[in-house]
């Protein structure tokens, strides 16, 4: 079946292959689908002769650097950053839906910027002024769009793109568990596969590289869960001092262990950092929504997976209303 949400893709790339030179960015505290969409098209622009570059806040994980990204970082820090920013004719901002999101070393450059902007996200409620607007919130990920894009377009997805966009759809579905995984997703899947992915090693790079020092504060963290609703919400709260020598990286993937137990239906990892800053990490099963708690603190994110950080928050008091707006 034809799946019309992503026709006018073929739009996006041609304007895009106008430009001759691209900067891609996605926002702060990366993961696979924000890595993923951009290295996956960095690959298909630079397949076509496109010069193109990644400008992002944070470096990329260390589960995520087996992703081919060979001279594919300009640093917000290099000598000539104003001038190659001025020489650019394409910014693409990639999975996220609002400018805050894209972290203040990268924000100023951003608000500069004169020439196209390329929005490709599947986030709800776009606060980010695009040229091009390609929000499609029914899709698994980001990398999805990105790939359809391709496919739409009658564009070969080569093998190093195909492995970065099955991380981000792999990552954004939790392992094709969360409820935007289909059967048109799958069929995406194979696609990529067959166009060079490997699943297998995939699965391994990014979900079995826990550090051992990670995987001992999951044990504590698991150890000292906060419950309550008769155990329907179930927060992770890590302060400070439990935190000290870590980074957010270490903590990726902790949040999904709240709804792993019998009946929880809203889960959280609640972090209190050095800088004063709290942040949060919420999900729910597909019977119940966090978002609305998240945008509360000013965040935002999807029905199911939502977050949001509070610059010197309470933890308590943060704790405490999470809990009030839990709707079970
Ligand atoms: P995570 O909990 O994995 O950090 O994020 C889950 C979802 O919430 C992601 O889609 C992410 O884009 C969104 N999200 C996380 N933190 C924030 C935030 O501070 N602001 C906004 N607007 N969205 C966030
Ligand atoms: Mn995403």
């Amino acid at each position: 079946m034809k799946n019309t949400l992503y026709t006018k893709l073929t739009d996006a790339w041609k304007d895009l292959n106008i430009a001759k030179t691209v900067l891609i960015s996605a926002h702060i505290d990366p993961d696979g689908d924000s890595i993923g969409s951009s290295l996956g098209l960095l690959h298909l622009l630079r397949a076509q002769g496109i010069s193109a570059q990644i400008l992002q806040h944070h470096p990329i994980p260390k589960n995520l650097s087996f992703l081919p990204h060979d001279q594919a970082l300009l640093s917000y820090d290099h000598p000539d950053i104003q001038e190659i920013i001025s020489n650019t004719d394409a910014w693409c901002i990639l999975d996220l839906n609002a400018p805050q999101r894209l972290g203040p070393n990268i924000l100023p450059f951003f608000e500069h910027f004169s020439g196209t902007v390329f929005l490709f996200d599947h986030h709800v409620n776009p606060i980010l002024k695009a040229d091009h607007s390609h929000v499609i919130i029914e899709s698994s990920s980001t990398c999805e769009i990105i790939a359809r894009m391709a496919i739409e377009s009658n564009i070969e997805i080569n093998a190093q793109s195909a492995e970065c966009l099955y991380t981000g759809i792999m990552t954004d579905t939790g392992g094709f568990r969360h409820s935007r995984t289909n059967a048109d997703v799958m069929r995406l899947a194979a696609t990529l596969i067959d166009a060079g992915a490997d699943p297998v090693k995939i699965y391994d790079k990014v979900m079995n590289a826990q550090s051992l020092a990670s995987m001992q504060l999951l044990g504590r963290a698991l150890s000292n869960l906060t419950i309550s609703h008769d155990g329907a919400v179930i927060l992770m709260i890590l302060r400070k001092e439990a935190l000290l020598g870590y980074s957010s990286e270490d903590l990726e993937g902790f949040v999904n262990y709240t709804l792993t137990i019998e009946g929880a239906k809203i889960g959280g990892l609640i972090t209190e950092w050095e800088d004063g800053t709290v942040k949060m990490s919420l999900r729910s099963k597909p019977t119940h929504e966090v978002r609305s708690i998240a945008e509360s603190f000013g965040g935002g994110g999807h029905v199911q997976a939502a977050g949001a950080r509070v610059r010197k928050g309470n933890l308590n008091e943060i704790v405490s209303t999470i809990q009030q707006l839990a709707k079970i």
